[in-house]
C-alpha cells in the first residue's frame, strides 16, 4: 500500500476473481464461462466495429438498448447496458444504498455484494440461508433495506420460484429489490415480467454466461424507468462510454442470433443432468442446480483436496475457504467431453485413495 492510499479504503479487501491461468492449458470449470464460442454474428459485427476504433462509442447505446428491450418486451428507457453486470450492481449500490438505505443479502451469495458495500461504507446485514442452502422469502419481507438477491443463487445454484421473488418485492414497497439474474437462462424464471407492476424492482442480467460473451463485458439492468434514470445519472457521473464499440456490436449480433443462445442453454442443461447423475454415482452430494454450474461435496475427499487433485490432473474448479462452503466445490458445466474428463479424473482420484 502506498502512503497516498485514501484512509477510506485502507481496510478494503477486494473481490478475488477465479483463476485465469495463462500458462498450462486447463479444462476451465472454475469461472462459469460458456464452453461454446460466441455467435458468429457477434464475432463478425465486432470485427466490423473494430474498423472505427478511432471514434468514441455511442454513449446512449441506442441500438443495443432498443434491441435488448424488444427481446425483453419492455421499452428502451427501461433498460441500461453496462460493462458486465458487475457494473450495474456497482451502480445500484451507488444509486440505492447509503446510511438511510443499508443493504441486505444472503450470508452465502455472490461475493461482490459485500465488497461493493464496504467500498462505499454502506452498512449491510447478512441473512442466513437455511441449512439446506435455500432462502426463506419471509426473512426478506419488510426489511427496510435495499435487497440484493441472486436468483438463482451462487455458488449454490438454487433458484427461487417467481412467486417467492414477487413476495419479497411486494413486501418491501419502499426499498429497491435488486434481483441478480446472471444465471437465469439455465432453467429459472425471470422477474422481468414484474417490472411494470413494481417500481422498486431492478433485474440485472449478463451476456457473460448463456451468451458466451464473458470476455466482452456486457451486462444490463431492467426496471421501472425512473430507477433506470437514476442509474443513468450514476453512469454519466462515472463512465459515459462504458460499453466499447466492439462489445456493443457483438451484443447486437448475439441478440440477432437468439436461437444459437437457446440451443447452447439446452446443451448445458442436458450436460448438467449427466454431470449431476455421474457425480451422485461417485458418492457426491450435489445441490439441485438451475445454473451452468453444480455445487458438490463428497464424503470421501475434502473440498480443498479435490480442488488440488483435479488441478494436478489439468482441471480447474472453484473452491471457497469459508466454513459453510469449504467441503464443496463449484464446478462449471462445460461440454459433454469436458465433463466426461472431469468424471474420469475424479474416478482416478478415488482409485488413488482406496
Ligand atoms: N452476479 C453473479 C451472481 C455472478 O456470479 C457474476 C459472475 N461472476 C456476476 C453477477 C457478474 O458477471 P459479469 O460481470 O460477467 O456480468
Amino acid at each position: 500500500m502506498s502512503r497516498f492510499f485514501s484512509n477510506q479504503h485502507k481496510e478494503l479487501v477486494p473481490y478475488t476473481p477465479g483463476e485465469q491461468p495463462t500458462g498450462r492449458q486447463y479444462i476451465k470449470l472454475n469461472t462459469n464461462e460458456s464452453p461454446f464460442p460466441p455467435s458468429e454474428k457477434a464475432i463478425a459485427y465486432a470485427a466490423e466495429a473494430a474498423k472505427q476504433l478511432e471514434l468514441y462509442p455511442d454513449p446512449t447505446c441506442g441500438a443495443l438498448h432498443k434491441a435488448f428491450a424488444a427481446q425483453c418486451g419492455v421499452s428502451p428507457d427501461e433498460v441500461l447496458m453496462t460493462n458486465g453486470s458487475d457494473e450495474i450492481l456497482h451502480f445500484a449500490f451507488l444509486a440505492f444504498c447509503d446510511d438511510r438505505h443499508p443493504a441486505a443479502f444472503a450470508d452465502i451469495t455472490y461475493g461482490f455484494y459485500s465488497v461493493f458495500a464496504k467500498l462505499q461504507h454502506v452498512p449491510y446485514t447478512l441473512i442466513p440461508l437455511r441449512e439446506d442452502f435455500t432462502i426463506d422469502p419471509e426473512d426478506y419481507v419488510g426489511l427496510g433495506k435495499t435487497i440484493f438477491l441472486a436468483n438463482p443463487n451462487a455458488p449454490t445454484g438454487i433458484a427461487l420460484p417467481l412467486e417467492a421473488v414477487e413476495r419479497i418485492v411486494r413486501g418491501n414497497p419502499n426499498n429497491v429489490v435488486v434481483v441478480d439474474e446472471a444465471y437465469v437462462d439455465f432453467g429459472a424464471q425471470s422477474a422481468i415480467q414484474l417490472i411494470h407492476k413494481y417500481d422498486n424492482l431492478l433485474v440485472t442480467q449478463t451476456f457473460s454466461k448463456s451468451r458466451s460473451m464473458a470476455g466482452a463485458r456486457l451486462g444490463c439492468g431492467i426496471g421501472y424507468k425512473e430507477l433506470i434514470a437514476d442509474l443513468n445519472t450514476i453512469k454519466y457521473s462515472t463512465n459515459p462510454y462504458n460499453i466499447n464499440r466492439m462489445t456493443m456490436a457483438a451484443g447486437l449480433g448475439v441478440l440477432e442470433d437468439e436461437a444459437y443462445t437457446r440451443a447452447n442453454c439446452r446443451k448445458i442443461m442436458d450436460t448438467r443432468l449427466f454431470t449431476t447423475q455421474a457425480l451422485r454415482q461417485l458418492g457426491f452430494n450435489v445441490v439441485d442446480s438451475m445454473t451452468n454450474f453444480v455445487f458438490a461435496k463428497a464424503d470421501w475427499i475434502g473440498g480443498q483436496a479435490l480442488y488440488e487433485a483435479l488441478k494436478e490432473r489439468g482441471i480447474l474448479v472453484r473452491h471457497f475457504e469459508t466454513p459453510r462452503l469449504k467441503d464443496y466445490n463449484r464446478i462449471t458445466i462445460g461440454t459433454t467431453d469436458q465433463m466426461k474428463a472431469l468424471i474420469l479424473a475424479i474416478e482416478d482420484c478415488r482409485e488413488g485413495i482406496k
